[in-house]
């Protein structure tokens, strides 16, 4: 590289991070993943100790965090809130742990204390004679921002120190955090109102502690470990402290504020050596996932107090400890495509196809977009630059678009007007986000599921047909539809791996009888969108014969029981694809079920009369019940509503039962009910 590339590549650096600081720092929302900021230091860094000529004074590696923001007022830390260092594998801490040995001038072992690496932010409380009187946020090291009224609502931070073994005056450092429920929890709100929400915990945490208004902070459920003493002051007054209070072990320190009352992080361990390291670091790693709080590495600290003060620290970090960071679980990379694929229920699912990536230890390249309302909500485009996120065994998502780095060609993500498999019309649901593909029974997508299905117990319960058997025959290309499984010979299914001449046999007559059934299972069996046993069979009262639900429009399906606007909608558009109406036709060729009795009037005691069974039957069991209301001509429906007569309520009747008292329903016992059957 020539001079003029160092030097313009250094001061593109410097401005680049200036620009990411601001956003994490003070505007609390960074927009490209930790990974990404720290290559950019880590290059500065190695330029800087390459070409110490062109470091510059006011040089972003030589500082800390932030500026506090001028909305607060300011504190000035009587002792400096500095940051870490950072090493990322073993033999980077070897290298650490080797330049402190040569700075000591000593082989000697040290003990040192492990911690966490808690992902919120730094906070500095001071205490005079035991009560809280401040908390400052780190800021840019020296001056912080005042954030007293908010800390006081944080429920696990002391207003007043435990005891009376206390400094007058003591500042105890530690991490503000947002634990991951709460986080989750708050981000789940936010998607709800259509606000974005937080990138993650720690600035969610930043964010809901510096807010102007602490009635805000207070509904966010913060937590605090303290991890560090700043500074203490002599006693004045004689209550018998002197300065020896403070223990010359970090790690005993931390035990002394925690006897205080103030939180410390359960993990932290004492390790007699530099070797423990490594497997403190292991062991925390793989309780990431498990861990309630958000951490994204290790802090190990040289635990004797008199090593600490002969080690002393640099521009922006203490020698005597370094952050062991964890493999980024996010990283960004480039969208390349957006596929669409075909559920089994005929869900529509917009794929991201990403620039394969490295992170959270496997390389991912792809990623769901899962439905419109996430893809408006990313704001992301074709080309866009995302950040990934992959954390444990969850599988990998896109957090957020880099908008900054958008191309000027970057495509707007259009879903197909007609489904990729089947090419049958695809709709919406109303107040559903996702789209379907309404090809049923004939996209290929969703044959195997509709088979299923179409044979399953509650349907046509087809001896010998298990899900394994379906897969295959689809797989073979032997059927297609359920229609197709009444054409399958003996021969045809012993061909199968596992299937024995006998188990074939069985098949062919287990399908043979399965031929003759009810109407309403008929209508079940079809699998139509939100169609169950009770509208099916519901539907079978009402309308007596296949061709007229199969004919009925909108208006008419309605004045069904449990027909609303939705399954009607569903309804009328499965009978309008025409594959549907093939695969329908042929199988009333094939099928039969007896004619529903049109009963008359006087046959009919309980006609217009709507019941709601909820709560466990013990006598007739909810299925007989049922048959025996709807024999005398009832409606059984399946929730409660304005139009319900009865609400029979048996055993463990819940919400239901709440609802029909609520409208003044009539409500029946099982007993009741079974009188009112007998006369
Ligand atoms: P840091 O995360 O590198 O380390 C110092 C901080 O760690 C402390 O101030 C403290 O808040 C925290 N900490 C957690 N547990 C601790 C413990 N047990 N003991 C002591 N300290 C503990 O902090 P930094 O200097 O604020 O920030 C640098 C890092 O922040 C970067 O490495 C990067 O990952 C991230 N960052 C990201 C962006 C971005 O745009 N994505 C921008 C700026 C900074």
């Amino acid at each position: 590289m020539s001079e003029e590339n160092i030097i313009n590549r250094i001061a593109e650096i410097c401005q680049l991070i200036s620009h990411y600081n601001h956003q994490y720092y003070v505007l609390d929302e960074p927009t490209v993943p930790d990974v990404e900021y720290d290559r950019l230091m880590r290059e500065l860094t190695a330029l800087e100790t390459e070409y110490p000529q062109f470091k510059t004074l006011d040089s972003p590696s030589q500082k800390v965090g932030g500026e506090a923001l001028k909305a607060f007022s300011q504190v000035v830390h009587q002792l400096p809130m500095l940051s870490l260092d950072n090493v990322f594998s073993a033999q980077e801490w070897q290298a650490f742990v080797k330049r402190l040995k040569d700075r000591l001038k000593s082989s000697l072992d040290f003990a040192i204390c492990a911690e966490p690496k808690l992902d919120g932010l730094a906070v500095s409380l001071r205490y005079e004679n035991g009560v809280f009187v401040q908390a400052a946020t780190r800021g840019d090291g020296t001056v912080g921002e005042n954030i007293t009224e908010n800390v006081r609502t944080i429920k696990s931070i002391p207003l007043r120190l435990q005891g009376t073994n206390f400094p007058d005056v003591l500042e105890v450092r530690g991490e503000v955090f947002m634990p991951k429920s709460s986080f989750e929890a708050l981000n789940q709100q936010a998607i709800k109102k259509g606000e974005k929400g937080f990138a993650n915990p720690r600035n969610a945490a930043a964010g809901s502690l510096r807010q102007l208004d602490s009635k805000i902070t207070a509904k966010r459920n913060l937590a605090f470990y303290a991890y560090g003493i700043g500074f203490v002051g002599a006693s004045q007054d004689g209550n018998g402290i002197d300065e020896n209070w403070l223990a010359d072990s970090h790690y005993q320190r931390l035990c002394q504020i925690k006897s205080l009352g103030l939180p410390m992080c359960p993990e932290v361990k004492l390790l007699e050596n530099a070797t423990e390291v490594e497997a403190f670091y292991q062991d925390i790693l793989q309780q990431r996932e498990n861990l309630s709080y958000e951490i994204d590495g290790t802090v190990f600290k040289v635990d004797d107090i008199a090593l600490q003060q002969k080690l002393g620290f640099v521009a922006r970090a203490p020698r005597w400890a370094t952050a062991y960071k964890f493999p980024a679980q996010e990283e960004l990379t480039v969208l390349e495509a957006v596929d669409f694929q075909v559920g089994r229920t005929g869900a529509i699912t917009p794929v991201a196809r990403l620039k394969p990536i490295f992170v959270g230890g496997v390389t991912v390249s792809n990623a769901t977009l899962h439905n419109q309302d996430e893809i408006d909500r990313l704001g992301i485009k074709i080309k866009d630059t995302v950040i990934i996120r992959r954390a444990g065994d969850v599988i990998p998502q896109i957090v957020s678009v880099v908008v900054e780095r958008r191309p000027a060609d970057a495509e707007v993500i259009t879903f197909p007007s007609v489904c990729p498999v089947c090419e049958s019309a695809v709709m919406k649901a109303e107040g559903e986000a996702v789209l379907r593909c309404t090809g049923g029974l004939y996209c290929q997508a969703q044959r195997k599921e509709a088979i299923k299905h179409f044979a399953s117990r509650k349907a046509l319960d087809v001896d010998g047909l298990g899900d394994k058997l379906v897969e295959q025959l689809v797989d073979e290309g032997l059927i297609k539809t359920p229609a197709d499984l009444f054409k399958l010979t003996t021969l045809d299914v012993s061909t199968m791996a596992r299937m024995g001449a006998k188990s074939a046999d069985n098949l062919i007559k287990g399908l043979e009888s399965a031929k003759n059934t009810t109407l309403a299972k008929f209508v079940y069996a079809l699998g139509i969108r939100e169609v169950g046993e009770t509208t099916a069979s519901n539907l079978a009262q009402y309308f007596h014969t296949f061709s007229a639900i199969k004919s009925a429009n909108e208006e008419q399906l309605q004045q069904v029981p449990d027909v609303g606007v939705i399954v009607a909608k569903n309804i009328v558009n499965f009978f309008a694809q025409d594959h549907n109406v093939e695969v329908v036709e042929e199988l009333e060729a094939i099928m039969s079920w007896p004619d529903i009795e049109v009963k008359s009037d006087d046959e009919l005691p309980l006609k217009d009369q709507t019941f709601v069974l909820t709560g466990t039957l013990s006598k007739m069991g909810r299925n007989e019940a049922k048959a025996a209301l709807q024999a005398l001509g009832a409606k059984v429906s399946g929730s409660v509503s304005a139009k319900t007569h009865y609400l029979v309520a048996g055993e463990k009747a819940g919400s239901k039962l709440v609802k029909a008292q609520d409208l003044g329903i009539s409500v029946l016992t099982e007993d009741e009910m079974i009188a009112l059957l007998n006369s």
